[in-house]
């Protein structure tokens, strides 16, 4: 296929009040000069969500819909860091807000009268849908609602409300669950780490924090920008009972993991002072990494050697 030029872009029509240029340009595209146009099939899928589901909105609403991302290609996700999973690449996920109501009334619009395989709501402050949809076999899998019920598994003992539930989320009133991408990147940790602890130990694991939204992420006191908990890649928890140092010394020697942070721990505080955090990724070779951070420092090792930085 032969590159679109702007012009092109706008006069391809994908339904009646829809083109082909808002699901690809992209201000970041703009200022890399990053060509972000999908292929045919893509171009395809993108004027099935139009014609299927956002055309119907705009017709129901009559009011403009505002498509905020559609269309990410390679070279411009290499400035974005979405997961490598994301909907996004293929043309199936959009994300956009009518002009006007409440994103909340328009899942629930969707929810109740199209097709679509998942919906979910992002960014508290000024909410937007993000909604995924397929050609066959759409799930009608409404994710806010989901995490929200505590209903939905990621491993025999732990749900997706547990590793999306974050007192920061509740406390500044911000969504605070990723798209299915980051839901798989999320059930890689429970199935490489917390479940193995939770049989190892035999008792509750309490998930202090695992996903943490841009948003949430921003607002959490010393936590990194380029922090694991927001790739949905992390998870703080504890054992009531069993003290941090054993549980992360066990972690360190039966499981593979990518980064294992025994924090703020001070033993003569109580077995559970502090929390262990631990990181598994499925992006690249897990790295094995063990340190210990406290208001001293951070150290090599759980704790045995303390050697600084
Ligand atoms: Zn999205
Ligand atoms: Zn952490």
């Amino acid at each position: 296929m032969k590159k679109l030029g702007y012009e092109e872009l706008q006069a391809y029509r994908l339904s009646p009040n829809f083109v082909l240029s808002e699901f690809c340009e992209h201000s970041v595209a703009q200022e890399h000069g990053v060509y972000n146009v999908p292929n045919a099939a893509g171009i395809q899928r993108l004027q099935a969500i139009c014609q299927n589901v956002l055309q119907p909105v705009r017709d129901f609403y009559a009011r403009p819909v505002i498509v905020l991302r559609g269309y990410v290609s390679p070279g411009l996700n290499r400035y974005l860091d979405l997961c490598p999973e994301s909907e996004h690449f293929n043309c199936c996920a959009v994300d956009f807000r009518v002009e006007g109501i409440k994103s909340q009334d328009v899942a629930n619009y969707i929810d109740a009268h199209l097709p679509y395989d998942v919906v979910l709501l992002e960014n508290f402050d000024f909410p937007w849908v993000h909604l995924t949809y397929v050609e066959n076999g759409n799930r009608r899998l409404n994710l806010t609602v989901e995490a929200g019920q505590r209903k939905y598994p990621l491993s025999k003992n732990f749900s997706l409300w547990e590793l999306v539930n974050s007192n920061t989320a509740t406390a500044h009133k911000m969504y605070n669950v990723p798209d299915e991408a980051g839901i798989s990147r999320l059930r890689y940790v429970c199935e490489n780490i917390l479940q193995p602890v939770r049989e190892h130990f035999g008792k509750p694991v309490k998930v202090s924090s695992g996903y943490r939204s841009p948003a949430v992420n921003s607002v959490v006191k010393g936590s990194s920008p380029t922090s694991q908990h927001k790739k949905c890649e992390a998870a703080d928890f504890e054992i009531y009972g069993v003290d941090n140092y054993t549980l992360a010394d066990w972690i360190r020697v039966n499981l593979e993991f990518d980064q294992l942070i025994l924090e703020h721990h001070h033993p003569e505080l109580g077995p559970n002072d502090g929390w262990v955090h631990a990181s598994y990724t499925k992006a690249r070779k897990n790295r094995r990494q063990c340190l210990r951070i406290g208001s001293d420092g951070t150290f090599h090792g759980l704790g045995a050697q303390k050697c600084r930085h």
